[in-house]
């Protein structure tokens, strides 16, 4: 039985006074709440507070972006050591906020999803077609596509350590979410591609939707057999709504 996952992802927003009231709002709300898990996802600078703030709590936090290397002459760059120093146990990989300016590629993601791994990192690796592709059908064959750049990289196996996310790019800050038949459909037709190659592993894996998740639509998203949970914008700018969701994870 795969547990729900919600994660926040703040993208570039909050600061110093209002990350601390979603953070504490998160720790309080979600007492209780203990059929799911829970990830928040800040902007680097916010990782040592989100650390300092979450640190006893059951709530996780991630990066939004890491580098595939070390250390080095790599100016804007943030490390996988640096997010584990911070106390990061998840990162966010191949967001199509990303992949449209062109910082993430098939090829970079894969990479990054395998070093991420290997420093102890969870990756939750976005996926997802856009506007065109989808009016074009062309839905299964770009998430493949994404999916299999890191399979490559790694070897089915190697998603283990991570988490998938379907994101489709025309859901994403829009307000006209996926439907839930819509959704299911496109994970269960991701889930069937990993069981081919390994069906434990497939029946593991935790697959994420987003894309204009809110307090209203979560419950019946997460009714559907194989959606485990959200990758979630705008709405967890406010702590209310995003307890709502966490809410419909925990009671799913
Ligand atoms: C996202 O950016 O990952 C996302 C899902 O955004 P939103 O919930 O705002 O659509």
């Amino acid at each position: 039985m795969r547990r729900k996952l919600v994660v926040a992802n703040r993208k570039m927003n909050g600061n110093l006074q209002t990350n601390k009231a979603f953070l504490e709002g998160l720790i309080t709300g979600t007492r209780g709440y203990s059929n799911a898990d829970y990830v928040v996802c800040v902007p680097h600078p916010y990782l040592f507070q989100a650390q300092a703030i979450l640190k006893d709590s059951s709530i996780a936090w991630g990066g939004q972006n890491m580098s595939r290397y070390q250390s080095g002459a790599y100016t804007g760059s943030v490390s996988p050591n640096m997010l584990i120093e911070f106390g990061c146990e998840y990162v966010i990989i191949g967001h199509s906020e990303r992949r449209q300016r062109g910082f993430d590629t098939d090829l970079s993601t894969g990479e990054r999803f395998e070093v991420a791994t290997k420093a102890g990192l969870k990756p939750i690796f976005c996926m997802g077609e856009t506007l065109a592709e989808y009016e074009e059908g062309l839905t299964d064959i770009v998430t493949i596509r994404q999916l299999n750049a890191v399979i490559h990289e790694i070897g089915v196996l190697g998603l283990s350590g991570g988490i998938l996310a379907y994101e489709p790019v025309w859901a994403i800050g829009t307000g006209k979410a996926a439907t839930p038949e819509h959704a299911q459909n496109v994970l269960s037709f991701l889930r069937g591609h990993i069981e081919i190659l390994d069906a434990e592993l497939a029946q593991n894996i935790r697959i994420l939707y987003g894309g204009s998740v809110n307090a209203t639509n979560a419950a019946k998203l997460f009714s559907m057999p194989d959606i485990d949970g959200a990758l979630v914008g705008g709405a967890s700018l406010n702590t209310d709504e995003f307890l709502a969701i966490c809410r419909a994870a925990n009671n799913a």
